[in-house]
């Protein structure tokens, strides 16, 4: 049984909750719903990331987990997931990606967040097109904006347009490994959105097929009206 942190998340803070296959457009949109509605954005294999890189005991353990495409264990996320929330930034709410990925992280979630607005958007999208959407994927080491090397490329090659950091690829994103974690999905997360379908008007469906740009504006408009 998971438990998540004593405190609750404030009353009327909204939590928008994306969901989708890895690779689907969660973390492409996310950066900016989160500057639209002010609210930060909160990346679950960010975090997990940034403990590898700095190397600390959760990161040792994440990376064990991450390398071979599986889920970190629901009460270490979890602990993490709450420190994060627990920060100053989150108090009108924050934009959820990646979190929760398992119906446990889904319920031990909602035991805390007393009367918040939430709202779950998945994102669409068929397998083929995740793989080839995955397999040309770049991020900044600096400020984590992503990149497609032809979908999305930037202006310099190696080289992210805003901060000018290095971009790099993950290392998880070679096509043995996003199979594994598409079957992860299928497996450990597709129940997550079950759990949210049974739970009247939460959760809003979006094709991730379109341009960046009509794929935002349904994410936006799906916000907007969530949080009239
Ligand atoms: P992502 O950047 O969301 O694709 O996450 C990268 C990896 O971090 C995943 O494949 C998992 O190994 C791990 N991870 C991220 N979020 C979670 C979560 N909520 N629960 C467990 N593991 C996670």
């Amino acid at each position: 049984m998971c438990s998540i942190a004593t405190s609750t998340i404030a009353t009327q803070s909204l939590i928008i909750i994306l969901m989708g296959p890895p690779g689907a457009g969660k973390g492409t949109h996310a950066g900016p719903l989160s500057e639209t509605l002010g609210i930060p954005h909160i990346s679950t294999g960010d975090l997990f990331r940034s403990h590898i890189r700095r190397k600390s005991p959760l990161g040792i353990i994440a990376h064990r987990y991450i390398s071979e495409g599986k889920l970190v264990p629901d009460e270490l996320t979890l602990e993490m997931v709450t420190e994060r929330l627990a920060e100053d930034d989150c108090k009108k709410g924050c934009i959820l990606d990646g979190f929760p990925r398992t119906v446990a992280q889904a319920k031990a979630f909602e035991e805390r967040l007393d009367a918040s607005k939430l709202l779950v958007i998945r994102f669409c999208m068929d397998e083929p097109t995740i793989i080839q959407r995955i397999l040309g994927r770049l991020a900044c080491k600096g400020c984590g904006a992503p990149y497609h090397s032809l979908l999305n490329p930037p202006l310099t090659s190696g080289t992210c347009d805003r901060c000018k950091g290095a971009l790099y690829t993950r290392d998880d994103d070679t096509e043995d490994l996003i199979k594994k974690r598409l079957e992860v999905y299928r497996l450990e997360t597709q129940p997550v959105i079950d759990y949210y379908s049974r739970k009247e008007g939460l959760l809003r469906e979006i094709s991730s097929l379109g341009t960046p740009e009509e794929v935002f504006e349904n994410v936006l408009t799906v916000a907007l009206l969530h949080n009239r």
